[in-house]
């Protein structure tokens, strides 16, 4: 969101969430219009009052039925704003949950690319802030603004019908001269109202960051640091949102005395009839009531204007984010593999994520049920070559294919159904270990998730927990160790009985014995199924049939442990080095 482009929401993106709630709303507004018409009609029952109760009037009784007309309105109009906001409470949450599922929709469907660039509590406060200012928006549009309208033009109306066009145009007058600065000075407030909002964007950004890495925060014992930095995000905001609030003040000044003035002028040309006797005492009454009949819902109407301008440029944000193009979405008529075999091939691929080539010319094919790893220094690729099966990325040039056919034509579901990951890194939902686990197949039956667990090596572990798989995990699994979550994040794979499984580093950031017992877990979960395994230790990758070592973009040299020992190239090298750091680490 740009702070100097301040043009908020367009009023489309609230009215098309009304969809399917049309009848409600125009039963709403038609209870609203009949309140605000028997409401128009008060002043002219309580003039009636006043001149029959005079002494040319037609005594108590005319005065006692005007007083039960009057009453009568008055019911009317509680039974129309009644009947209004029952229903339109309705409407308004209906498209509070429209709006938030579109909006939340969208952010799951917008591509990795696109959220790597995102600060997640700023995305996060986006979606809270529309659905809290468009319940907000609805209510000012719809239950104030329009029957502040309605009311002043029916007043309007009634005053030229009564007293004549001199007093309409005066009224009028006013109005215009108060609506159009209203539209003017709420225009160049706005664009404090939006620094306000891309501050207080920034202030949430940086809790939520604060807040996840809490515990690196705590090992560093860098909590002044981050509250400092957190310090001028709070003073910027608060700078902002104090001018646009003065503004708003001053607007709404310039507004009263624009109302003043033309109050002071009306009652002064009724000043001046009354004394002439042009106008009865009643008249005057009905007149003054008339006042400030439009006084207040003119007042009202500028407060209600700034805050729908409010509402539009909270939305803002959400409407930007809905506006982004979803470049990574299923082909049109999606190809089946009916019998998925798993073989795997990339065809001259080249990708770049911005200017710099990562991937240059990659020609692979892996065969069904091969087990493979991608070895190389760090950056050669390796784990874009897995985004880009995993169709997080499309290639730049060339094609990635699963059984033959191109990755970009087969369907969301059926790369679901294809692949599964066992990451460096596995984030575990808040939740028990069985619902982390069936994440990878909501279908999952009980026994699918207890078979996928034991393969996984988990049964000793959950024989340990008092709860077992009811275990609650805790905020991104943190209640459980390295080892264990890598242990669930692999039963979480296979669970899914995909055909080809990927291990990105799985083990990297394992201890020697806990690594030992995560390879047989996935040498277990690898039986029957295509693997890709990225590692950076290769005494991992040394019982794969082959070993791909990328390098600058391409393969540098493929073949098995053994065959790239004896060649005596790259993967040598590489191997030399690890084996000479790991004695000299015995040694030590
Ligand atoms: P490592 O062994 O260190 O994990 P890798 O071989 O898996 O490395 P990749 O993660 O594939 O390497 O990254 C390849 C290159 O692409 C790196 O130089 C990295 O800086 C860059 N890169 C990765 N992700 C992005 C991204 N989202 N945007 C821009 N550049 C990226």
């Amino acid at each position: 969101m740009d702070p100097d482009k301040p043009t908020g929401a367009p009023l489309r993106f609230v009215t098309q969430h009304l969809k399917g709630y049309w009848g409600l709303t125009i039963v709403a507004l038609l209870a609203l219009v009949a309140a605000r018409v028997a409401s128009v009609f008060e002043p002219i029952w309580l003039g009636r009052i006043v001149d029959a109760l005079g002494p040319a009037g037609g005594g108590v009784s005319l005065a006692l039925s005007a007083l039960l007309t009057l009453a009568l309105f008055r019911l009317g109009m509680l039974a129309g704003d009644f009947v209004r906001d029952a229903l339109f409470a309705k409407v308004q949450m209906g498209v509070a949950r429209s709006m938030s599922r579109q909006v939340f929709g969208h952010l799951m469907r917008l591509p990795v690319s696109f959220h790597n660039d995102q600060r997640l509590g700023a995305v996060a406060q986006r979606i809270t802030r529309a659905s809290r200012s468009v319940t907000f928006l609805l209510d000012m549009l719809v239950i104030s603004m329009l029957p502040t309208l309605i009311e002043l033009i029916a007043t309007a109306i009634i005053l030229t019908n009564q007293f004549g066009a001199r007093y309409a145009v005066a009224i009028v007058g006013t109005i215009v001269l108060y609506v159009g600065f209203m539209i003017v000075a709420t225009e160049w407030r706005q664009r404090w109202r939006m620094k306000a909002i891309v501050s207080d964007e920034a202030v949430g950004a940086q809790e939520v960051t604060s807040l996840g890495a809490v515990d690196v925060v705590k090992l560093f014992h860098a909590e002044e640091q981050q509250i400092a930095a957190y310090e001028p995000l709070i003073a910027e905001r608060e700078v902002a949102n104090v001018r646009s609030n003065q503004l708003y003040s001053l607007v709404e000044a310039g507004q009263t005395l624009i109302m003043i003035g033309g109050s002071v002028l009306v009652l002064w040309m009724a000043i001046q009839q009354s004394a002439a006797g042009d106008l009865t005492t009643g008249d005057l009454v009905a007149l003054s009531s008339y006042i400030v009949r439009i006084a207040a819902p003119l007042g009202f109407m500028g407060a209600i204007y700034r805050m729908l301008k409010d509402g539009l440029t909270d939305l803002a944000g959400a409407d930007e984010l809905v506006r982004q193009p979803l470049s990574i979405t299923d082909p049109e008529k999606p190809v089946t593999i009916n019998d998925p075999k798993g073989a795997v091939a990339f065809e001259k691929v080249a990708f770049r994520y911005d200017e710099r080539e990562i991937l240059n010319n990659l020609n692979l094919e892996i065969a069904p049920g091969e087990r493979v790893a991608f070895v190389g220094g760090s950056g050669a690729g390796k784990s874009t070559v897995l985004k880009l099966l995993f169709r997080l990325y499309h290639p730049t040039k060339g094609t990635v294919s699963i059984d033959g056919t191109s990755v970009a034509d087969l369907s969301a579901e059926q790369l679901r159904h294809l692949l599964a990951v066992v990451p460096q890194d596995p984030v575990l939902f808040h939740g028990t270990i069985a619902e982390n686990i069936r994440f990878g197949d909501p279908q999952a039956t009980d026994a699918q998730v207890a078979k996928a667990a034991s393969i996984a090596q988990l049964d000793d572990l959950l024989s340990r927990l008092p709860d077992g798989l009811q275990t609650i995990v805790g905020e991104r699994g943190v209640k459980l160790s390295g080892g264990e979550r890598q242990r669930v994040a692999i039963a979480r794979a296979v669970v899914r009985e995909p055909r080809i499984l990927v291990f990105d580093e799985a083990t990297s950031s394992l201890d020697t014995h806990t690594e030992q017992e995560i390879l047989k877990a996935l040498d277990l979960a690898a039986e029957g199924r295509t693997t890709l395994a990225v590692a950076h230790r290769l005494s991992t990758v040394v019982k794969s049939d082959r070993i791909f070592v990328l390098e600058k973009g391409t393969v540098a040299e493929v073949g098995s442990h053994t065959e790239l020992l004896k060649k005596d190239g790259k993967y040598a090298a590489l191997w030399n080095a690890q084996q000479a750091g790991a004695d000299k680490a015995l040694e030590g």
